[in-house]
């Protein structure tokens, strides 16, 4: 090994060997970064960084050689073939390009063995043609156990180098520089080692012309540059990448348009803040807070204003939040935001609620417009409502709710109640769900009377629910949860096929009167249904009536419309319930000509017939009268309304007085109708003849 480098530093110029080292130091640790960025990606990027990788190669491995050779004392005249000179430059470049990409390849057994046989091969070939470059005056020598040497010790050097390269730490990264330059290094001075030239007698030249040491400037500064260059695109890369990362994080945990936290953001923060609670034994605060019109300002001024809305309202509540001091503000829905708020040792939230709710309602420019959302907020409280997230959460949802629907009180605290009575609402949805199947339902029948003769004109069919634990439950509360959850659809065909299924089978043949819900309207084909139930129990479609209320038409007017249409069309007449109670009954009157109106029972809800109800019936009659339309009087219960009714000329009447809706049974024994023979069979039958709690 001593004799190695007493023979290098006899026959080498020592400066120059040291900056051709220095060369192959900087240019392994260039290559061993961009290699290890083109591991990092794919496809056509893949490429490029493999096509810098083997320039900066290429000049590390050629550079030492040919700079290293400016420095090689011949002891006689020396010249370049400049053909072989570009060729062993080709080689290197070429031969590492290949070397890198085995490296990389997932295909290829044994990468860094195959890889790095490539490189460490190409950087012996590259020696060796540049040798033959490298014509000298005088006899050469090769000493044949150090050129094999050399072909051996170079590619176990690369594929020492690719090994740890592949392990794609920071740590592999230099490790692989270190060999990689040890490759080329040890290529180069075991090669010359074996290089002996005996000079001629009459060449004895200088071996070093101005012109030579131009060009090793030349090739010195070249390579530089070129390992500048690739050396900045990896940092200016590297910059890019750890900056896209950034904003990825930033895009990730905050909301793009108001630049608060997003919904993931918070969770993390209220599972933090809940344990930081739970360890100090302190409280925290949870505000759900929800926009009070920002859908109308969406809908009325456009989607930008509703942007600008969410942008600005996110700039005020940016300016309360203080992550330190446990006052933190995200946005986790479209027109939602949560908050939370560490309660100290004052034990008050209201100062901090208060603030959101002025950021809320303080008018907001948009367009020239002044603009207010306003919002409800729902507070809950760790640990005195819930001691977990997900109940925490539902509290605060809660109490928002319920300031949402009293348009008095903006906030509200979460109270225990509201969770029962939530609760009891899903059970009794869920008990309402298998009533039908369960034989629960049932109908009732309540009489409706020809005021100026006292006859019977027909029945209304009302819905009854035996529930098995709670007992008879009014239409008024469970026929709204049906309509929420759907289920009205299959309950409203069951109420419709059990009515006429009983009717057809009556004499004298009366009228059936059924209410409608809003939700069948939207949801189902109703025409077809009503359609199907005719044919199916055979009842003539004049005795069939339906009830609707305008609420039913208003939900879609054409579509609602359309099918009245073709519902009449079939011979069903059409009654217009609770007449009175709607926004704009004249309007409703004239968009459809109803078989029948009913006048709402809440005008008789006095005993006495007042002056203020005569009045009412009067106009109503009258109107009626305009437009051609019989009026019935609902809720009738005493005397005085009935003489009064029939003073008025009101043609029908239904209520208590006249009869309360009862079972079939009841109407049946009170012998108002009589039963055809072979009257209803089949499960609807059943259900609506069985015994009932009365009435
Ligand atoms: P509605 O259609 O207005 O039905 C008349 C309601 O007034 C019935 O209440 C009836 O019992 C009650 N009533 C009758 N006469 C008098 C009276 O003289 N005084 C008083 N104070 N009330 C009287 P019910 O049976 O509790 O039904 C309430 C509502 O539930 C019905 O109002 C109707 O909107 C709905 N409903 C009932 N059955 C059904 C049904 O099968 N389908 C649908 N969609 N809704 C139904
Ligand atoms: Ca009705
Ligand atoms: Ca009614």
């Amino acid at each position: 090994m001593s004799s190695l480098f007493a023979c290098i530093l006899r026959e080498h110029d020592l400066w120059i060997v040291l900056v051709a080292a220095f060369l192959c130091g900087v240019g392994s640790w260039v290559t061993a970064r961009l290699f290890r960025r083109a591991m990092q990606t794919n496809g056509s990027q893949r490429v490029g960084w493999y096509v810098l990788t083997a320039l900066a190669t290429g000049v590390a491995i050629w550079c030492t050689h040919f700079i290293a050779m400016m420095g090689f004392r011949a002891g006689t005249s020396v010249t370049f073939d400049p053909f072989l000179t570009l060729l062993s430059l080709f080689i290197c470049i070429v031969g590492s390009v290949l070397g890198f990409v085995a490296a990389g390849s997932k295909v290829i057994r044994w990468p860094s063995v195959v890889g790095g046989g490539l490189l460490g091969s190409s950087i012996a070939a590259m020696h060796y043609v540049g040798m033959m470059a490298f014509h000298v005056h005088g006899q050469v020598h090769w000493d044949l156990p150090y050129v094999v040497g050399s072909g051996i010790l170079g590619p176990i050097l690369a594929m020492a180098a690719l090994h740890m390269a592949l392990k794609r730490t920071a740590k592999g990264a230099n490790a692989m520089a270190a060999l990689f330059a040890a490759a080329i290094l040890s290529v180069h001075f075991l090669g010359m080692t074996a290089f002996h030239v005996v000079p001629d007698g009459e060449g004895m030249a200088p071996s070093h012309s101005e012109a030579m040491g131009i060009m090793t400037m030349a090739v010195i500064g070249m390579s530089l540059i070129i390992l500048v260059m690739g050396m900045v695109s990896y940092l200016i890369d590297d910059s890019t990448r750890a900056e896209s990362i950034e904003r990825l994080r930033r895009m990730a945990l905050n909301d793009a348009l108001t630049g608060l936290p997003n919904r993931a953001n918070f969770n993390d923060r209220l599972d933090f803040e809940i344990a930081l609670a739970a360890q100090r034994g302190s409280r925290l605060a949870l505000i759900g807070i929800d926009l009070d019109r920002f859908k109308d300002i969406n809908d009325l001024r456009g989607h930008s204003a509703g942007d600008e809305v969410l942008r600005v309202l996110g700039r005020r509540m940016k300016a309360m939040l203080n992550e330190e001091s446990g006052r933190f503000i995200a946005r986790t829905g479209g027109d939602e935001f949560t908050a939370l708020y560490r309660i100290g040792a004052s034990g008050d939230v209201s100062g901090f609620v208060s603030r959101i709710e002025q950021a809320l309602s303080e008018p907001i420019a948009v367009e020239n417009l002044e603009i207010s959302s306003g919002g409800s907020l729902g507070v809950a409280i760790f640990p005195d409502d819930a001691v977990d997230r997900e109940n925490l959460v539902n509290c605060a949802d809660l109490a928002m709710y319920r300031a949402k629907s009293n348009p008095l009180q903006r906030v509200c605290f979460y109270e225990p109640t509201m969770d029962e009575r939530i609760r009891e609402r899903r059970a009794l949805a869920a008990d309402l769900r298998d009533a039908i199947s369960h034989d629960q339902l049932a109908l009732h029948y309540q009489v409706q009377t020809i005021v100026s003769t006292g006859n019977i004109r027909g029945y209304e069919a009302l819905l009854r629910w035996q529930h098995p634990k709670l007992g008879q439950i009014p239409p008024s509360e469970f026929i709204p949860l049906a309509e929420e959850n759907g289920l009205i659809l299959s309950i409203g065909e069951w109420v419709l096929r059990t009515a006429c299924r009983e009717a057809a089978t009556w004499e004298p043949p009366y009228t059936i009167a059924v209410n409608l819900s809003a939700v069948q309207f939207i949801n189902a084909d109703l025409p077809a249904v009503v359609r199907k139930v005719l044919a199916e129990t055979g009842l003539a479609p004049e005795r069939l009536e339906l009830e609707l209320t305008e609420s039913t038409i208003f939900a879609d007017r054409a579509r609602s419309l359309d099918m009245l249409r073709q519902i009449r069309a079939l011979g069903v007449s059409i009654a217009l319930d609770d007449f009175g109670t709607g926004y704009s009954s004249l309007d409703t009157l004239r968009s459809f000509t109803f078989d029948r109106i009913k006048i709402d029972r809440s005008f008789f809800s006095s005993s006495a017939a007042t002056a203020q109800t005569t009045a009412i019936i009067r106009a109503v009659l009258a109107l009626g009268k305009s437009f051609g339309i019989p009026v019935m009087a609902e809720g009738i219960e005493t005397y005085d309304q009935l003489s009064m009714l029939n003073a008025e000329g009101c043609e029908e009447a239904q209520g208590f007085l006249l009869g309360h809706p009862v079972t079939v049974d009841d109407i049946i024994s009170k012998g108002q109708v009589a039963r055809l023979k072979g009257g209803p069979d089949g499960p609807g039958a059943v259900d609506g003849t069985r015994a009932e709690s009365g009435a």
